[in-house]
C-alpha cells in the first residue's frame, strides 16, 4: 500500500508540474499553527487583501500593478471542505465585528490571480493565471507524525512520562495508575480513560502547553467518538493477553495512525509547496517558562515534519518533493507597540534556530517575522508618572476602549530562552492578561482590505517570487 501510494502520488505530482509549468501554475500554500495561533484570521485577511490590494505595498507584484484581477474559484479537490471565507470575513467586517470561528479541521480555498509577467517578459508574454491553493490545517496534526515511528507501548510510556510532570494530568494519572491492562477489555472503561485523557490535553493546551498528542484528541472533527479516537496511554502490563484492555488500546492506536494520521500526510501535507507556521509566541511568553519550553519542543517536532528523511514512510510518499519555503510568523503583533516588534522577531528567530539545530531540515528557505493578520489596535504613547509608556489602544471584548501597556520584551532573546533566564515568569505581565481585543470596526475605502501588520511582507516571502 505505502509504495503504491507513493508512486501514484509521484505520477500525480509530475502531472501537475507539467501542466503547471506550461499552463496555469498552482502554488499550494499550507497554513498551520497550533489552535488559536491565528490561522483563520490570517487566511481571511490574506485573501481579502489579495482581492483588494491597496494595503499590499510589500508584495512586489501588487506594488508594480502587475496583478490585474484576483478572484475566488472552486478548488480542485472536491472532497475537501472549503475554507468558509465569506462567513469569516462577514464576522470581521460586521458593524459590530467578531472574531471568526477557529480552525477545527483541514479546509481549502483557491484564489486565482491574473498576473502580468515582470521585467523583460512583460513585452513578449501576455498575462497568465496563477492559482493559489490555500490549505488550512491544525498544527496539532503535524505533531502526530512522531506517532508513526512509535509503537503503542513506546508512545504510552512517553505520554505517561510527560503527563507525570503536568499538574493538569493529575486526574488522568490517578485513573491510569489504577488500570490493569491485563483485565478484560470493556468499552466503558476505554471511554472513561479516553475522555479523561482528552480533558487533560485540553486543559494543558489552555494553560499554554503545546506538545499534546494525539492531535485529533483536541480537534476530533467528524471522527469524534469512533474507536480510533477512543484510546489512551496506560501502563504496560505483564501478560498483554488477547482480549485485554492493553491489546485493544494497542489495536486502536494502530488504527489511529494508519487510518487517520497517514491519510492526512498523504492527501494534504505531502502536496504543499510553501508553508506558513503561525505561532502565538506572545501567549506562550505571557504564560511563563514552562509553556515557552513546551512551545520550543513543539516547534522542533513541527519542524521535523519538514525535514527530509525524518520518517521513512513519509520520505517514500514525498519521493524527493519538499516544501520550498517556510515562514515562521509570531502572530498578534498588534498587542505590542511597533518599537517592540524587532524583539518579537528576534525571539521567533531564536525559537526557530533552536528547533533547526535539533532537526536540521536542509533545503527549505526559512524566515521569521512578527505579524498581525488583522490589526485591532492603534499606537499611543502615554505619560505615566513621569515615565513615557508606548501603549496600544483597542476595544476589549466587553466593549471598553482603552490604551494598554503589555510590558516589555527582553532585548536579548536569551534572557527568555537561554539557560540563565532571569525573571522569565514576569515578562509581559503588565496589561497583557486583560488584552482581549475585539476586531476594530472598519470603514474600508474601495480597494482596501482589512488593516494588518506585515501581511504583505509575509505574502512576498511565501509566493511573491512566483507572481
Ligand atoms: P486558529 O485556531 O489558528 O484558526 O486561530 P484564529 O484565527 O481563530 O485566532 C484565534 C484568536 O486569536 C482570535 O479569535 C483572536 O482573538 C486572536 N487573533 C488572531 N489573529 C489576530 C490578530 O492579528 N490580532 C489580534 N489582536 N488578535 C488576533
Amino acid at each position: 500500500g505505502d509504495i503504491a501510494d507513493g508512486l501514484s502520488r509521484g505520477v500525480e505530482s509530475i502531472g501537475s508540474t507539467v501542466s503547471g509549468a506550461f499552463f496555469e501554475p498552482v502554488i499550494r500554500l499550507g497554513v498551520t499553527g497550533l489552535s488559536r495561533a491565528g490561522k483563520t484570521v490570517f487566511i481571511t485577511s490574506l485573501v481579502a487583501n489579495l482581492l483588494d490590494r491597496a494595503r499590499m505595498p510589500q508584495l512586489a507584484a501588487a506594488a508594480e500593478g502587475r496583478i490585474l484581477t484576483a478572484y475566488l474559484q472552486p478548488q480542485p479537490d472536491d472532497t475537501v471542505p472549503r475554507f468558509d471565507f465569506e462567513t469569516h470575513l462577514a464576522a470581521l467586517t460586521a458593524p459590530q465585528p467578531r472574531w471568526p470561528e477557529s480552525t477545527r479541521a483541514v479546509s481549502q480555498l483557491r484564489l486565482s490571480l491574473r498576473v502580468r509577467p515582470a521585467g523583460l517578459l512583460a513585452g513578449i508574454q501576455g498575462p497568465r493565471t496563477v492559482h493559489l491553493d490555500i490549505v488550512d490545517y491544525p498544527g496539532e496534526w503535524l505533531l502526530d507524525l512522531e506517532l508513526l515511528d512509535l509503537s503503542y507501548a513506546d508512545w504510552a510510556a512517553k505520554a505517561l512520562q510527560r503527563a507525570e510532570g503536568r499538574s493538569q494530568a493529575a486526574a488522568y494519572m490517578a485513573l491510569a495508575r489504577e488500570v490493569d491492562g491485563d483485565a478484560k477489555f470493556e468499552e466503558p472503561q476505554a471511554r472513561t480513560l479516553a475522555d479523561a485523557y482528552a480533558a487533560y490535553l485540553q486543559t494543558a493546551r489552555e494553560d499554554g502547553y503545546s506538545d499534546c498528542t494525539p492531535g485529533r484528541f483536541l480537534l476530533p472533527g467528524e471522527m469524534a467518538g469512533s474507536p480510533a479516537l477512543t484510546f489512551a496511554p496506560i501502563p504496560k502490563p505483564q501478560g498483554r493477553k488477547r482480549g485485554s484492555l492493553w491489546r485493544e488500546m494497542e489495536r486502536r492506536y494502530d488504527a489511529y495512525t494508519a487510518r487517520i494520521v497517514k491519510p492526512f500526510f498523504r492527501d494534504h501535507f505531502s502536496r504543499i509547496d510553501r508553508q506558513i507556521v503561525l505561532v502565538d509566541a506572545l501567549g506562550a511568553i505571557h504564560a511563563g517558562p514552562a509553556a515557552l519550553d513546551d512551545l520550543r519542543r513543539a516547534m522542533t517536532d513541527i519542524l521535523s515534519a519538514f525535514r527530509p528523511g525524518r520518517n521513512a514512510w513519509l520520505s517514500r510518499l514525498l519521493l524527493g518533493k519538499r516544501v520550498e519555503k517556510i515562514l515562521f510568523a509570531a502572530t498578534k503583533a498588534d498587542h505590542l507597540h511597533h518599537l517592540q516588534h524587532p524583539r518579537l522577531t528576534h525571539i521567533m528567530e531564536a525559537l526557530v534556530r533552536d528547533a533547526k539545530d535539533r532537526a536540521d531540515f536542509a533545503g527549505a528557505q526559512t524566515e521569521s517575522m512578527a505579524i498581525a493578520a488583522l490589526r485591532a489596535t492603534v499606537e499611543e504613547t502615554l505619560n505615566h508618572g513621569g515615565r513615557s509608556l508606548d501603549c496600544v489602544r483597542g476595544t476589549l471584548l466587553d466593549g471598553r476602549q482603552a490604551a494598554f501597556y503589555p510590558g516589555d520584551l527582553p532585548e536579548d532573546p536569551q534572557r527568555l530562552l537561554g539557560p540563565a533566564r532571569e525573571g522569565a515568569e514576569t515578562w509581559l505581565d503588565e496589561d497583557y492578561a486583560i488584552m482581549n481585543f475585539s476586531p476594530a470596526a472598519l470603514r474600508l475605502k474601495p480597494g482596501e482590505g482589512p488593516p494588518h501588520i506585515r501581511l504583505d511582507r509575509a505574502a512576498q516571502f511565501l509566493f511573491g517570487d512566483r507572481l
